[in-house]
C-alpha cells in the first residue's frame, strides 16, 4: 500500500478552491481512488457538494456540543462516490483564531484512527491566507508536502498566489512542502492561459490546468451537487476528470520562487492587464 498523498489547496477568498477540490476529488472517486476531504475554512462549505446537502456538523461545533468522547461518526461523513468528509468549522466570528479549528480537527482526526492505510489522497482545502499561523499548519506541521494553488488572470488572484507561494517557501525547509502547481480557474480575462503559464513559470512552477469558466458549476452548485454527479456528461465534467488525472500523473514539485512586486506587475502589464481598467491600478 502506497503512501497517502496529503494536498493542500490555497488561493484567494472567493477563487473557486471548494468547487474545484469537490469536483477534483469526485473525478478521483470515480476513478476508484480513496479520498478524505478536510474543509479548513470557518464557513464550512468544502464538502456540501460531496455531500449532496447533508447536514455536516464541523469538527469544532461537535466538540463544543458533545465534549471529549467524541466518535468518528460524528465528524466524518461519507459523500459522493465514498469519498470521506470532514469540516473543521471555526469559532464564532470575532472570537480567538480561526486557524486553531484546523490543529485541533487534524489532531482529532489522527487520534481517532481517520488516516486509514486504504486512503490514496486527502485534501485540505485552505481559506486564502497562509499569514495566520493556524491556517498554515497543514503544511507548517508537514501534514500536506503538496501544495496547489488556485488563482485566475485577475491581478488580485495572482498578488494572492504570489503570496501563498512566499509562505510555501518559507515552510519548504522545514516541512519538506512543495508546490505542485498552479490552477487557473478562470474568469474570462483576455490572454489568461498566457499570463497564467508565464506566471507559473516566474513562480518556479507549472499550470497543472486550466479550468474553463462554465455556469453549469452554479447549476450544479444550486443543486448542492458537483458537476461531476450533476452532469456526467457535461465538458466540464469531463475537464475536471482531466484536472484529476493531471493531479495523478504529476510529478513535479518544486520550492516555489515568489517575485517581487515590480515583477509581478511587469508581468502583468506584459499581458495587458494593467490597462483594462481603474479597478485593476495598484
Ligand atoms: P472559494 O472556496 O475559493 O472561496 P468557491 O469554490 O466557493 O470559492 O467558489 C466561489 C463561486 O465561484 C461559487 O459560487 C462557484 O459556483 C463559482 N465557481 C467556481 N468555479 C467556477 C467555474 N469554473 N465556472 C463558473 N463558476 C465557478
Ligand atoms: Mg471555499
Amino acid at each position: 500500500m502506497g503512501e497517502i498523498r496529503q494536498i493542500a489547496i490555497y488561493g484567494k477568498g472567493g477563487i473557486g478552491k471548494s468547487t474545484t477540490t469537490q469536483n477534483l476529488t469526485a473525478g478521483l472517486s470515480e476513478l476508484g481512488k480513496k479520498v478524505m476531504v478536510v474543509g479548513c475554512d470557518p464557513k464550512a462549505d468544502s464538502t456540501r457538494l460531496l455531500l449532496g446537502g447533508l447536514a455536516q456538523k464541523t469538527v469544532l461545533d461537535t466538540l463544543r456540543e458533545e465534549g471529549d468522547g467524541v466518535k468518528l461518526e460524528r465528524i466524518l461523513k461519507e459523500g459522493f462516490g465514498g469519498t470521506r468528509c470532514v469540516e473543521s468549522g471555526g469559532p464564532e466570528p470575532g472570537v480567538g483564531c480561526a486557524g486553531r479549528g484546523i490543529i485541533t480537527s487534524i489532531g482529532l482526526l489522527e487520534n481517532l484512527g481517520a488516516y486509514t492505510e486504504d486512503l490514496d489522497y486527502v485534501f485540505y482545502d485552505v481559506l486564502g491566507d497562509v499569514v495566520c499561523g493556524g491556517f498554515a499548519m497543514p503544511i507548517r506541521e508537514g501534514k500536506a508536502k503538496e501544495i496547489y494553488i488556485v488563482a485566475s488572470g485577475e491581478m488580485m488572484a495572482l498578488y494572492a498566489a504570489n503570496n501563498i507561494a512566499k509562505g510555501i517557501k518559507r515552510y519548504a525547509k522545514s516541512g519538506g512542502v512543495r508546490l505542485g502547481g498552479i490552477i487557473c480557474n478562470s474568469r474570462n480575462v483576455d490572454r489568461e492561459l498566457d499570463l497564467l503559464r508565464a506566471f507559473s513559470k516566474e513562480l518556479g512552477t507549472k499550470l497543472l490546468y486550466f479550468v474553463p469558466r462554465d455556469n453549469i458549476v452554479q447549476h450544479a452548485e444550486i443543486n448542492r451537487k458537483t458537476v461531476i454527479e450533476y452532469r456526467p456528461d457535461s465538458s466540464q465534467a469531463n475537464e475536471y476528470r482531466s484536472l484529476a488525472q493531471a493531479v495523478i500523473d504529476n510529478k513535479d514539485y518544486s520550492i516555489p520562487t515568489p517575485m517581487e512586486q515590480d515583477r509581478l506587475e511587469e508581468i502583468l502589464l506584459e499581458f495587458g492587464l494593467m490597462n483594462i481598467g481603474d479597478d485593476y491600478k495598484i
